[in-house]
Formats: C-alpha cells, structure tokens, sequence
C-alpha cells in the first residue's frame, strides 16, 4: 500500500517514508492511497484481545514493511509496563444506555496526546532505520502545553533520538509548567522563550530553515525532525481506540454485531476525529461523527455551509488545546470527499494561505455531509456540562470533554437522533482544575498543585499519580531564552 500527498497525486511514498519525512516535499500530507477493509468477523476476533493485540492488528494492516512481531514489541513499550494506569489502555465506561465514554487520559501525562506519542518514537524511529538513516533524531517541539509533555513521555530514553522542547513563559499553566520542568530522561531538554506560544513557534520554524545549522548538525550526526501531528505516525495509533472502544460495547453487550454508535469528539487539529473516520472507512459501524468545538468555531461553520474562514477574533478559551484555526488534518478529509482530487485540494490550500478563507463545492459539502455534524458551546454552557454530569451521574470531565457532551445535547436535541453515541474523552479533568472546579460551583478555586488536591478532597477521587507525584518532584530545567538564542539551545543540546 502506497501513501499519496494530498497536494500531488503523484507524489508517493512507501508507509516508512511518510512516517520518516512528516510532510510531503509539495507541503501536502500524506494519506493512505486506500484505507484497507476489516474483515467480515474481525471485529469478533478482536473483542476478545487486549488492547495491544487490538493495536498490533488495526496498525499492522496500514504498515507494509513491519512484521507483526516487531509491532508487538513497540505496543508493548507504548501501551504495556505499567506506563497506563487502566488495565485496558483506553477504558470505556458506559453512562446511560446510549450514552458510552471512551477515557484516553490514562497514560503518562494524562491527556489523549500519549495514546499517538507513545507510540510515534517506535514507528518513526524504525521507519528512519527502513530509510537507511543512521544519524539521531533530533525533535524539536513548541509547545503551548500538552504536546511538549506528551512528545517528552514517548521520546524519553528512546535510543537513536533526542528531544527538545520550547514552551512559552508566562504562556503555559503552572501544572503543565511542572510537569515539563521536572521531565525525566537522559536524552530530553527544556527551555522557557521569553513571550508567547508564537514565539516560541516561529523560532523553531526558524531553526527548521537554517541551513547552516542543519550542516553543523549533520557533521555532528544529528538532523532535525518534529513530531507534529499531521505525521502519518500520529494519526494512525488513534485508529486503534475507535476499533477497541467498538469492540469493547461488542463484548460488553452494549451493541450487537452490526449495531450503529455514533461518536463524538472534541476537536481542535482535527487529528482525534479524522482517526474515527478511517476507523468508520475500515468497517466499523460508526453511525455520524459529530465535531464538536469550543468558542473558536470553525469547523462548526465549515460542516455547516462548506466555508472555511479563519479571519475571525481567536478567543483564550477553558478548553485550550481546542484554541485552533487552523484545523491542519482537515485536508486529509478533504482529500477524501474530493476522491483524492490534488489539484482542487491544492487550491483550498492556496487560498487559504492567501485570503484566509476558501469554499468548497455543493458535491464536496455533501459529502462530508454524509458523515458529519457539529455543534460548538462557550465556556459557560461546558462548565454547565461538568457540573450536571456530576450531579446526575457522579461522572468528572474536563472542560474539552465538556464542550463534547453539550454538543452532543444539542445535536440530540436538534434531530431526535438516538443512536447510542461514544463521546471522546481526552484529558483527566485533574489537568484543568481551576475549570472544572467552577463548573462544580466553586467561587475561587485555588490554582496549580492545592488545585488537584481540592479537587480531590471536593470529589473523593485521587488524581492520577503523574499529577499527584509532581509536588515531590526535583526541577531540572530552569533555562530561559530570548527566541533570538533558541538555536544556541539547540547546539549545547548536542554536547
Ligand atoms: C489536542 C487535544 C484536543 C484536540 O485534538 P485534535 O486531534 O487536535 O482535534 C482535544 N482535547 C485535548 C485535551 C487535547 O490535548
């Protein structure tokens, strides 16, 4: 099976060389040229594996090249050893009849980025090895808060790699602060950038550009590489959770063979949801897709009339790693609702780097019609959502989990749609204390680490270990730069 780009039909590649060089040359992503089909009684076979097993034979059939046995010993390094603190990776717990949530915040970091960054060191770092690269990976990230955590977990300690990661200064929470300062590994860095997210984005993007850097590197052995989230590499883990989750009604009795669940998913890079999709093309019976979306609300708009514009206000919102305009893997979609079609999705593209803004045709927003709704809430309708939830079921939940509960309150309200639905968990709501202490009724809610343990005393429920053992952690990294030295940072790094 062979990877296009979206932006060139011709642009192939083999599964190793997608995962190995991120982005196509044209800027395109790559995209499986057709998603390979579940067998009749597959679904049947894989109920009764474990979440590894499941995750072995789901991504077997998207990796040509990769022999089941080399795919077992990475689930287990990602997936096994303690580092998921369920038994079943991804646990799903059923609410009310039709109503079922599938928990992806029980790995090392508590947020659904570990389910694909514990795994991407093992497929990338074999598919640079396919490629013939002999030379250390060197990562770079910039992060505004979960993803440099979660790339820090899955590439710690990973042998022929080594990691680095910007977060802004007064730009990140205390907890994500923490957690990112007192990292472990012997081959991980650190650095606060003074200013914002963009800050510490655009100098990255900068050090990427450098040609003088990138020779010093390669003389020293070394090359740069991201672990972006338009990686094949990290969309493909996310297929898993969907395949299991179904698997795991099937076993439970909540569904029969054959049975629609319909899903939804909180959505900012477009990543969690996209993964559902190809789960639903391989087979699983996945009813509609509902997106739901924070105050920045381009997706809803987008499914809704086929206009993309992201000339719009950017709201700060409770739900911060939803604070997207720029939804980059809804081109993968694209791609798909044009049958693959390079040069319309090439213009999309265009246009949108020019004017902000493109519109796709009646056909296009048809098709994507067929699978998809969406429904956006405010940060006061999602603190309403986790204050009812626990109420009425004794159930906590995040705030980006909350703005997919209302949003499935509305979607439900609007057509009468019954249809038992999965709604995507994907962060502990630890993570977020302050918010999801107000949606409790709290006036003013303490902040950082008194903050996960009020929450705990108000809820009689412990925070997960990684969050509660941060108190007693020895910060490593106290390192600050102006953007301007980032790639000074980058050379020490390799002393
Ligand atoms: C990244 C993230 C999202 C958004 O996921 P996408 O794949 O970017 O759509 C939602 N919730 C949390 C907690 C996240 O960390």
């Amino acid at each position: 099976m062979y990877y296009v780009s979206t932006r060139d039909r011709l642009g192939k590649t083999t599964v190793s060389g997608a995962i190995a060089y991120g982005l196509a040359p044209d800027g395109g992503l790559y995209t499986p040229e057709a998603v390979p089909s579940l067998a009749g009684n597959a679904l049947n076979t894989l109920k009764d594996m474990t979440y590894q097993q499941r995750a072995v034979y789901v991504m077997n059939m998207f990796l040509d090249g990769y022999s089941a046995s080399e795919l077992s010993g990475f689930c287990a390094k990602a997936y096994g050893g303690g580092k998921f603190d369920d038994p079943a990776v991804a646990p799903v717990r059923t609410l009310d009849d039709r109503t079922h949530v599938l928990e992806l915040w029980h790995g090392p970091t508590c947020a659904f980025k570990d389910m694909a960054l514990q795994m991407l060191p093992h497929l990338l770092t074999s598919a640079l090895k396919k490629e013939g690269e002999t030379k250390t990976a060197c990562i770079l990230v910039a992060t505004s808060g979960d993803t440099g955590k979660g790339a820090l977990e899955g590439f710690k300690d990973v042998p022929g790699t080594r990691i680095l990661v910007f977060y802004p200064k007064d730009g990140v929470s205390e907890v994500q602060q923490l957690q990112m300062t007192t990292q472990e590994g012997s081959n991980v860095g650190v650095c606060s950038v003074v200013g914002n997210f963009d800050d510490a984005q655009t100098g990255v993007k900068t050090i990427f550009s450098d040609p003088a850097l990138r020779s010093e590197l390669a003389e020293r052995g070394a090359f740069l590489s991201s672990a972006n989230s338009i990686n094949w590499g990290r969309v493909l883990p996310q297929i898993v959770y969907y395949v299991s989750a179904y698997c795991d009604l099937l076993k439970s009795g909540a569904l029969e063979k054959g049975d629609k669940l319909n899903v939804c998913v909180p959505t900012g890079n477009f990543g969690n949801i996209l993964a559902a999709y190809y789960a639903k093309q391989m087979g699983v019976p996945i009813g509609r897709l509902i997106c739901a979306s924070n105050r920045n609300n381009v997706l809803t708009e987008f499914i809704e009339t086929g206009v993309y514009d992201k000339n719009r206000t950017f709201y700060n919102t409770t739900s911060p790693s939803m604070d997207i305009l720029i939804s980059s893997n809804l081109e993968r979609l694209l791609h798909a609702c044009t049958y693959g079609d390079a040069e319309q999705v090439k213009g999309y593209m265009e246009k949108l780097a020019r004017t902000g803004k493109y519109e796709v045709e009646e056909s296009v927003k048809h098709r994507i019609g067929r699978d998809f709704s969406a429904a956006c809430c405010d940060d006061e309708k999602a603190k309403a959502a986790i204050g009812r939830l626990w109420r009425e079921k004794r159930y906590l939940i995040d705030p980006h989990t909350a703005v997919a509960v209302d949003a499935l309150e509305q979607y439900r309200s609007k057509t009468g749609d019954e249809t038992p639905t999965l709604v995507v968990s994907t962060a502990s709501p630890f993570k977020f204390c302050p918010a999801v202490m107000e949606g409790l009724g709290e006036k003013e809610p303490p902040q950082g680490l008194k903050g996960i343990e009020r929450l705990s005393q108000l809820t009689g429920i412990p925070a997960p270990a990684p969050l509660a053992g941060l108190a007693g952690k020895e910060i490593r990294f106290t390192g600050v730069t102006e953007k301007e030295n980032m790639p000074q940072i980058v050379r020490e790094m390799l002393n």
